[in-house]
């Protein structure tokens, strides 16, 4: 059982932390953003999660039902954002956003016909779960008292779809290889604390995890990578250019769709816990004795520069606002 007064500690906010603190405490303890920011990537993994999430626990399940539950989840996002717009970005992000429509539109239409939609050959007995655990270091035995641990699982499987073995599912969406994301998750620290996590869960329902605790499924998506044609002879309209993009889906599938069922080493679920439990050393120590803006090379990553350069680099405070995370 999780202690009411300790903190959830996610796999995200322990990433954020080893990227920079100061990042996290922006991030996570004063839950800041840049104001009126749009931020696409995020809506569109959470709308094309929102339709699988939907295509994979729906029995009978059909195409246009998974899309509009993507677009439920986006118009939320939406409108959400555009209550805290200025008016004149209001008609821009409204195009973002019913471009961001049609990109998920797209996308699941590709995975769906990737895999043979619905739960063809995967059962997902629940989408969208969260699992709590009191954060133990797997070398003393000892519980943090400020910190427990805090998993939103994609799904949870039934591994061979018969039994009482399940697994963890999860999906991403990506502009990478779906090769890369499926090396970051085998190797990474999400997928074990994921199953850890599952682990203690089957254990407080009387499973027992060591026998149950199975690989996980990584669902791939990679976002259409063709550019419009805007101009020239070829110059398309923006239902063609989407139609193109279902083409170039259905013609290369193995380059855009992923699913594999990954095992991560014996010893990475103490790895990943001895890994949450220094982040939470350290973000004890941080509370307790401030912590001063250090600005280096991981401001500007692989994707550029760190959404909070503004503050930290120019103090540009006004610039950004409070949003509350959900759950
Ligand atoms: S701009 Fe640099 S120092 Fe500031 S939060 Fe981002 S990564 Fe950290």
């Amino acid at each position: 059982m999780t202690a009411a007064k300790t903190q959830p500690l996610t796999h995200s906010e322990i990433e954020a932390y080893r990227v920079c603190p100061q990042l996290h405490a922006y991030a996570y303890a004063q839950q800041l953003a840049p104001a009126g920011e749009w931020a696409s990537p995020l809506a569109v993994g959470r709308a094309v999660g929102a339709g699988v999430a939907h295509a994979l626990t729906t029995a009978g399940v059909q195409l246009d039902s998974v899309i509009a539950a993507a677009g439920a989840s986006l118009a939320v996002d939406g409108h959400a954002c555009l209550e805290r717009v200025a008016l004149d970005r209001r008609d821009q992000i409204t195009a973002q956003i019913a471009t961001d429509g049609m990109r998920c539109a797209t996308m699941l239409r590709g995975w769906w016909d990737a895999w043979g939609g619905s739960q063809e050959g995967l059962d997902v007995t629940r989408a969208e779960v969260t699992i709590t655990a009191p954060l133990v270091c797997p070398d003393t035995g000892t519980p943090s008292r400020a910190y427990h641990l805090q998993g939103r699982l994609d799904g949870v499987y039934r591994v061979g779809g018969v039994g009482d073995r399940y697994g963890v599912y999860e999906l991403k969406t990506t502009s990478d290889t779906v090769g890369e994301v499926e090396a970051y998750l085998r190797h990474g620290t999400q997928v074990a604390l994921y199953q850890y996590l599952l682990g203690e869960r089957l254990r407080g329902i009387g499973q027992d995890p060591v026998r149950d605790q199975a690989p996980t499924v990584v669902d791939v998506v990679k976002k259409p990578t063709a550019k419009r044609r805007r101009t020239g002879p070829r110059a398309e309209s923006e239902e063609d250019y989407w139609q193109r993009c279902v083409a170039d889906y259905a013609a290369d599938p193995q380059r855009y769709f992923l699913r594999a069922e990954i095992e991560v080493d014996p010893g990475a679920h103490d790895e990943a816990r001895r890994q949450a439990v220094r982040v939470a050393r350290c973000l004890r120590q941080d509370a307790q004795h401030g912590r001063l803006v250090v600005r280096g090379p991981r401001c500007k990553g692989p994707y550029g520069w760190c959404r909070y350069r503004g503050l930290c680099w120019y103090h540009r405070i006004d610039d950004y606002e409070r949003v509350e995370r959900g759950g």
